[in-house]
């Protein structure tokens, strides 16, 4: 914000907040710590985030990670696990029920493994963007989605 004789004008550069990088907060998030300071713990569960930050207090709750969590944990775990099957099917050919044996239980802890990291760092991107509620400065008459 900038004062031009007794008007206060707002321009773009006033608007924006302190620099968030982007990769370093989804790393953060990833690791399941606050993507703002880094020490605070994400998560009080599983998949739950906390309330706010323990060290520096920032508010989790207008996070919005909803489903996109799990389908990225979906195109990961199918990019590693198709490929990895393909392959194993081509060169060995091993009896299905020795596939299924593996696949499966593989593919679960392949996904329960990723699931909370990629959504630590789903929440860390929507902070380093502003998206939804950790924007500081949200437009008039919007509300939060
Ligand atoms: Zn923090």
């Amino acid at each position: 914000m900038e004062t031009v004789g007794t008007a206060t004008v707002w321009t773009r550069e006033t608007a924006l907040g302190e620099k968030q990088d982007l990769w370093r907060a989804m790393k953060r998030g990833f690791r399941g710590r606050c993507p703002r300071c880094g020490e605070g713990k994400l998560f009080r569960a599983f998949l739950k985030t906390a309330n706010n930050c323990s060290v520096c207090g920032i508010d989790f709750t207008p996070h919005r990670a909803d489903d996109l969590p799990a389908y990225l944990v979906i195109v990961i775990v199918g990019h590693i696990m198709v490929p990895l099957a393909l392959s194993v099917e081509t060169h060995f050919s091993p009896p299905v029920w020795l596939q299924l044996a593996t696949y499966l239980p593989l593919t679960l802890i392949l996904s329960l493994l990723l699931l909370q990291p990629v959504k630590g760092a789903v929440v860390g991107l929507q902070w380093a963007m502003r998206m939804h509620g950790f924007d500081e400065n949200p437009p008039d008459g919007i509300p939060p989605v």
